[in-house]
């Protein structure tokens, strides 16, 4: 009987994969996963039968993957980051459950976009804090909003995932208006794409001028709570400590 790992990769190169992961992609013989993952860490494929797919093709990769499984196979289906935070072990399990598929999967987690933003730009997210995606694509906007406007009342740091895209553009500037009801307009706010892989990009700036800088996919978005404060360039959430 074969076997699934689910592994998170992480935000990009070798570095900041788990040990855990690694040694699990090399004890696979079958990689499946979206392209851009699977090329950052093609330098230890070597011998490995890969199976690169589209991004909206979940389902069809966790079949494939516990059907190969199911056949003796043993196959790592890879995410970036963290693989149970807007990633495939949601999916898989799903899947499993749904076709009755009965194979061992094992999920192993991996550094998410989020802690890694945090890190580049100091302490944000030192107090409670949530994470919401923008992606109205599996999740309506509405409940998306309603989110949005509970974590900001609650006073949370808050992170975005998948903040904007080509094609949806209006929800972060949304997001934002809602934001602003709650929090001051020079609340600190960071914006990172490429959080520690190549082309890391690093974006400083407040609520109220968060807009004119570039936000995409490859992007996170962290906002302070009510105490964030910026010094020297860092983001820092106060954790209350009496120094
Ligand atoms: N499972 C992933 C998240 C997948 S959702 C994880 O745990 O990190 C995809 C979104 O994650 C992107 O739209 C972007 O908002 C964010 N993301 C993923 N990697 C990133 C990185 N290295 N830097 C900044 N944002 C990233």
């Amino acid at each position: 009987m074969g076997k699934v790992y689910v592994i998170g990769i992480g935000p990009g190169g070798e570095d900041y994969m788990a040990p855990a992961a690694k040694q699990a992609i090399l004890a696979s013989d079958t990689i499946i996963g979206y392209k851009t993952y699977v090329d950052l860490i093609r330098p230890i494929l070597e011998n490995k039968k890969i199976v690169d797919s589209g991004m909206k093709k979940e389902v069809e990769r966790c079949t494939l993957a516990l059907e190969m499984a199911q056949e003796g196979s043993i196959v790592s289906l890879v995410s970036s980051g963290d693989p149970g935070i807007y990633g495939m072990a949601g999916a898989i399990l799903e899947v499993k459950n749904q076709k009755n598929i009965d194979v061992e999967v094992e999920v192993v987690p991996g550094v998410t976009a989020i802690s890694a933003a945090a890190s580049v730009l100091g302490a944000p997210l030192m107090h409670d804090f949530a994470v919401i995606s923008l992606s109205d694509l599996l999740t309506e906007w509405e409940v998306i909003k309603k989110r949005i406007h509970l974590a900001a009342e609650g006073d949370f740091a808050i992170g975005l995932y998948n903040p904007k895209s080509k094609g949806r553009v209006t929800q972060i500037e949304e997001a934002r208006d809602i934001l602003l009801k709650y929090r001051k307009g020079d609340t600190p706010v960071g914006i990172v794409k490429n959080a520690k892989r190549e082309g890391e990009e690093v974006t400083v700036t407040t609520l109220e001028e968060m807009l004119q800088h570039p936000i995409d996919m490859l992007t996170v978005v962290i906002i302070g709570n009510s105490n964030t404060y910026i010094k020297d360039g860092k983001i820092i959430t106060p954790r209350g400590y009496h120094i």
